[in-house]
């Protein structure tokens, strides 16, 4: 599809819902205020999706339109990501991105891990994308009920160690803050034993 159309499509879903988040938490001018700012970071967006042109070949047409409406709350969320990143320094890997169905940046955030958002990559790369890419359907498939299901996931996770309980117990120590977190909350979520499940199947 037209990479243009696509990007003024995804600048658009960023700032409608920017102005529907604005308006839940603060009536009239939360809409106005979240419009704007939305606004502010759908353009460096829209210009990457123009320019990476994500949805360039099969399925392309059917993933812009799920991102633009049921997924919307992600591709927010991911455009929010992409547009904090770049103004980091991070740059967008055009190569990487021409019809990956996803957008994709060269450097990630945390050392040794990738980090995705919604339909934005940062720091993966060939060997751990099937991992990412599996973050990007499951947003996908879940729409606006993924980013609260794994924010309630990680809150559960931190306060009630169910993960004590796993069978893989026996193979990481939790002796300190960092490895609380590292081996015991962050493999333990439900979105990230799917993607280790999938990635996991297919190195072996
Ligand atoms: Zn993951």
């Amino acid at each position: 599809m037209g990479a243009a159309i696509a990007g003024w499509v995804q600048g658009m879903a960023t700032a409608g819902v920017g102005a529907v988040v604005g308006f839940l938490a603060a009536g009239r001018v939360g809409a106005a205020v979240g419009g704007a700012l939305s606004g502010v970071v759908a353009i460096p967006f829209g210009r990457a999706v123009a320019r990476g042109q994500p949805y360039q070949g099969p399925g392309g047409l059917r993933r812009c339109i799920v991102d633009a409406t049921w997924s919307a709350l992600n591709t927010w969320a991911g455009a929010l990501f992409y547009g904090i990143l770049r103004l980091r320094g991070n740059p967008l890997d055009v190569d990487r991105t021409r019809g990956r169905g996803s957008i994709w940046l060269v450097h990630g955030v945390v050392p040794r891990y990738a980090t995705t958002i919604g339909m934005v990559k940062a720091g993966s790369n060939e060997r751990i994308d099937r991992h990412e890419e599996v973050h990007v359907l499951q947003a996908r498939l879940l729409g606006p009920l993924y980013l609260p299901l794994v924010a309630i996931n990680y809150v559960i996770a931190t306060l009630v160690p169910y993960w004590l309980l796993f069978s893989d117990r026996a193979s990481y120590s939790v002796d300190s803050v960092a490895a609380y977190f590292e081996r015991g909350v962050y493999p333990h979520v439900w979105h990230e034993l799917w993607a280790y499940r999938v990635s996991r199947r297919h190195s072996s």
